[in-house]
């Protein structure tokens, strides 16, 4: 996995990242986006335009980024490798995400 998205993602969604990515694997959840682990190529491109700052390449994943690194796993091993996220609906969210609770 190369890029994570974390915390600050849930409840904000508004899709900027989705629009950078080149090869579409970033997915939709109802709570918050999760890119997927083999199909993000590594570019980079989405990680700037995040207006919340919720996007970070694995190497600099903080301590309170890797649950959700592991949630993002355990989601696409659920669902696989769809090649694409227009090619799927809403993904539903992993345990930790329905049950987050955001800091205000
Ligand atoms: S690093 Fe590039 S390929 Fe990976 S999710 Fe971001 S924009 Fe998409
Ligand atoms: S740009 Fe940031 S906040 Fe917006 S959907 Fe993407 S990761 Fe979430």
């Amino acid at each position: 996995m190369s890029f994570v998205i974390g915390a600050p993602c849930v409840d904000v969604m508004d899709k900027s990242c989705i629009e950078e990515c080149p090869v579409d694997c970033i997915y939709e959840g109802s709570r918050m986006l999760y890119i997927h682990p083999t199909e993000c190529i590594d570019c980079g491109a989405c990680e700037p335009v995040c207006p919340v700052e919720a996007i970070r390449p694995m190497q600099r994943l903080a301590e309170e980024w890797k649950p959700f690194q592991e949630a993002s796993r355990e989601l696409f091993a659920r669902v696989g490798s769809p090649g694409g996220s227009t090619k799927v609906t809403t993904l539903e969210d992993p345990h930790l995400v329905t049950e987050f609770e955001k800091e205000d």
